[in-house]
């Protein structure tokens, strides 16, 4: 397997024997690496992806979010109904519990950065606050619209994860919404289950396309489970949301995801281990 280095610029050409991959660093050093097999991890704007001329089916997605941090006193417990975003006026925004800080997502009608952006940081902590009130005693830790990174949200997946000689997996092979949080969760069980099954091809010196066929059809699978609920969750709640329709997700919903204890117990389980579970192969545990 093969791993190009940060900064390089990575062009790749397959045959049965393998693949080229030829890169220029960036201190400008031009060389051609020679491996049996690449694995594209390069994420959503994958070059390896584009240069093997595999090309992904884009759905559409109705906003892009805007990622921030604020601060988590030690005495916050978390809750499942963290992962619920919290609405108001056609916005939403979702707070991801990490340690000691809040991962906040807060979500805008896609178009709308320009006009975010212009309206100030002030503007912003006041969108904040109003919709989450419990936190608007620490808003002032956005110091800057540089404290936000604005991500162009997409949704896509690959018809076809391989050519001979390479794998896409990860976001190279599917990009995620937001919705849920699961982006890195599938990207590692991807490399796992790629591990688990390359690994006895890697050391027989043979990889082909039907061990790269057999972790696609491992990963399929949870891909499409998991994007097709966010397509839903786009289309039912926030395409009227941001069109001014409703104010929010229906109540009976939100009810159900927040106190039933089925949801409490189920959906924590679904967001960390996926439909499909992966674990680490017995070469690879301590
Ligand atoms: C701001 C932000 C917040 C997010 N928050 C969450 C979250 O809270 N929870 C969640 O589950 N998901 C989150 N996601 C999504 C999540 O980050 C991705 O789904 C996940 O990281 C995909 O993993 P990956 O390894 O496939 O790709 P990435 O993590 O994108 O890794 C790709 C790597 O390839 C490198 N690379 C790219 N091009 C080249 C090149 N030409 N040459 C060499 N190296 C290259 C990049 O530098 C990067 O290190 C977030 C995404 C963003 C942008």
């Amino acid at each position: 397997m093969q791993a190009l280095r940060n900064g390089s610029t990575p062009t790749s050409a397959s045959s049965s024997h393998g693949t080229e991959s030829r890169g220029t660093e960036s201190h400008g050093t031009e060389g051609t690496l020679h491996a049996d097999l690449v694995v594209a991890t390069d994420g959503r704007h994958s070059v390896l992806r584009r240069a093997a001329g595999l090309q992904p089916t884009d759905y559409p997605v109705p906003f892009d979010t805007w990622w921030f941090k604020l601060p988590r006193h030690a005495s916050e417990k978390g809750a499942v109904a963290g992962i619920v975003p919290a609405f108001r006026d056609g916005e939403a925004m979702i707070a991801l519990f990490r340690d000691d800080y809040y991962q906040m997502g807060y979500l805008a009608p896609k178009g709308d950065s320009a006009r975010i952006r212009s309206e100030g940081v002030e503007r912003f902590r006041e969108r904040v606050a109003a919709l989450r009130p419990d936190l608007a005693d620490r808003v002032a830790s956005i110091r800057s619209l540089d404290d936000l990174h604005w991500l162009d949200v997409r949704l896509d997946r690959l018809r076809r994860w391989y050519v001979d000689g390479l794998l896409c997996i990860g976001d190279a092979a599917h990009a995620m919404s937001p919705v849920g949080g699961v982006g890195i969760n599938l990207a590692i069980q991807d490399a796992v289950a790629a591990a688990s099954l390359l690994a006895p091809a890697l050391l027989s010196g043979h990889v082909g396309v039907q061990e790269l066929a057999a972790v696609e059809r491992r990963r399929r699978m949870p891909t499409i489970v998991v994007q097709t609920v966010q397509r839903i969750m786009h289309r039912a709640v926030f395409v009227p949301l941001f069109a001014g329709r409703t104010p929010g997700p229906p109540p009976a919903l939100l009810f159900v995801l927040r106190h039933a204890p089925v949801a409490r117990r189920i959906l924590p389980r679904l967001i960390a281990f996926g439909p499909r579970p992966e674990h680490a192969p017995g070469f690879a545990r301590r």
